[in-house]
C-alpha cells in the first residue's frame, strides 16, 4: 500500500520501516505471543525495552551520568508546568525568551506559578543576546529552540552560564547534535521526531531535582519518576517501546549528524523554491528560517484553499498552517522521507506555473 506524503506537524510521519517493525511485533513480541501493549510494564521484557530505550537515547545525545533521563506523560505541556515547579521555588524568579507562540504559552504557565519574566519578544526571528533584559536572582532561563508554528529555529544555542538553560526542543529533538551538557534541562514530546503523542522525554541534570517538600505534589517532582525509573505510574509502555525503535533508527541511519544533513537538504529545497517564486512568500527572517517546519504564504490569499485541495488530490496531506497564523506549513521531521518533500516540491511549482 502506498504511504502518504504526511507534512503534518504532529503527530506526524514515522519512517515506514519502523511502522513494519511495529506491524511485524504488534501481535507476538519476540516469540512472547503477546503485544508490547498486552504486557506489564513491570515485567522483565518491557523492563528490557525500557532500559534498551534510555540506552539508545544516551548514546545518541551522548548525555553523562550527571542527568536523569525520564519517560513521562502528558506530552510537552505537562513540562510547562513541572518545570517552573521543580527549578524553582514559590516567589522565585524565572525567564523566558519569547519567541513564538510555544514559548509564550509556556511562559503564561510559568506567571501562574512563580514570578516568570520576559526577557525578549519577537515572533519571526530570535532577539539578539545583547538585547535580552536578563533579571538577577533567576533560577533558569528557558528558550524554544524550533517554534513549531511560525518556523522559527535557534540555530545556534545563547551561551548562558548564569543560570540552568531549558529548552523546549519538542518539534527538533534529534534533528541535529546537541551538547547536553550545555543545558540543565531539555525535553521534547515524541509525536514529531520519535514516536507517537503523549509521550515526553526530560533530560535533566540530577542537582536540579530535588525531593518534594511535604506540601508539593510527589507526582509533579522530577526526583519521583527518577526514582521509580519513570515507572511511577503505569508508563505509556507502547508510545516507550516506539521511541526505542526510533532512536535505533536514528542511529542507523547514521545517527543526529544525518538527521540534520537530510533536515537541511529537505528543507533547502523548498526554501529555494519559495525564495525563486512570485507566488510564494516566507515571513521569516532567512537566518531564523527552521529547517523543521517551513513555513510560507500566498502573495494571493483567493488561492489558498485550491492549493489545498489540489494537494490532498495529489496525496500530499497537512500543509495546511497552523490556525492562529493561517497560510502553509511543511514538517520536515525525521520520518518525512526525502521522496516525499521531492513531490512537494514538484507539486508546489506545478501549481505555480499553472496559476501564472
Ligand atoms: N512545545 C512545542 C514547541 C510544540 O510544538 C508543541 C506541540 N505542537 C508543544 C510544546 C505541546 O506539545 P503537547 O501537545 O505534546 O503537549
Amino acid at each position: 500500500m502506498p504511504r502518504a506524503h504526511n507534512f503534518s506537524a504532529g503527530p506526524a510521519a514515522l519512517p515506514t520501516e519502523v511502522m513494519a517493525e511495529i506491524q511485524h511485533d504488534l501481535l507476538d513480541y519476540r516469540g512472547t505471543g503477546m503485544s508490547v501493549m498486552e504486557i506489564s510494564h513491570r515485567s522483565s521484557t518491557f523492563m528490557d525495552i525500557a532500559s534498551r530505550a534510555e540506552h539508545s537515547l544516551r548514546q545518541l545525545l551522548c548525555i553523562s551520568n550527571d542527568y536523569h533521563v525520564l519517560f513521562l506523560q502528558g506530552g510537552a505541556r505537562l513540562q510547562f508546568t513541572m518545570i517552573p515547579l521543580n527549578l524553582a521555588a514559590p516567589g522565585e524568579v524565572v525567564e523566558y525568551v519569547e519567541t513564538g507562540i510555544w514559548s509564550q504559552k509556556a511562559l503564561r504557565e510559568a506567571e501562574r506559578l512563580r514570578d516568570a519574566k520576559s526577557v525578549a519578544s519577537a515572533h519571526d526571528h530570535i532577539p539578539s543576546e545583547s538585547t535580552w533584559r536578563r533579571h538577577s536572582g533567576s533560577k533558569y532561563l528557558y528558550i524554544t529552540s524550533n517554534e513549531t508554528i511560525s518556523g522559527v529555529q535557534y540555530h545556534e544555542f545563547p551561551s548562558v552560564d548564569s543560570v540552568p538553560l531549558v529548552v523546549d526542543a519538542s518539534s527538533d529533538f534529534l534533528t541535529r547534535p546537541m551538547e547536553v551538557d550545555r543545558f540543565g534541562l531539555i525535553y521534547a514530546c515524541a509525536q514529531k521526531n520519535f514516536g507517537p503523542s503523549g509521550l515526553a522525554t526530560v533530560i535533566v541534570r540530577k542537582d536540579l531535582c530535588p525531593e518534594p517538600l511535604e506540601h508539593e505534589s510527589e507526582y509533579l517532582n522530577y526526583s519521583t519518576h527518577a526514582k521509580s525509573t519513570s515507572m511511577f505510574n503505569t508508563p505509556n509502555t507502547f508510545a516507550w517501546y516506539i521511541a526505542g525503535l526510533m532512536f535505533d533508527w536514528i542511529s542507523a541511519q547514521g545517527g543526529l549528524k544525518e538527521m540534520q544533513t537530510q533536515c537541511q537538504l529537505k528543507s533547502q529545497k523548498l526554501y529555494d523554491l519559495i525564495d525563486r517564486s512570485a507566488l510564494y512568500r516566507s515571513v521569516i527572517e532567512p537566518r531564523f528560517r527552521s529547517s523543521v517546519s517551513v513555513t510560507f504564504t500566498l502573495v494571493d490569499d483567493a488561492l489558498n484553499r485550491r492549493l489545498l485541495d489540489e494537494a490532498e488530490n495529489a496525496g500530499i496531506h497537512h500543509l495546511k498552517g497552523h490556525r492562529a497564523v493561517g497560510g502553509f506549513r511543511a514538517s520536515l521531521y525525521n520520518g518525512v522521507p526525502m521522496q516525499a518533500v521531492d513531490a512537494l516540491v514538484e507539486f508546489i511549482a506545478d501549481f505555480e506555473q499553472r496559476k501564472s
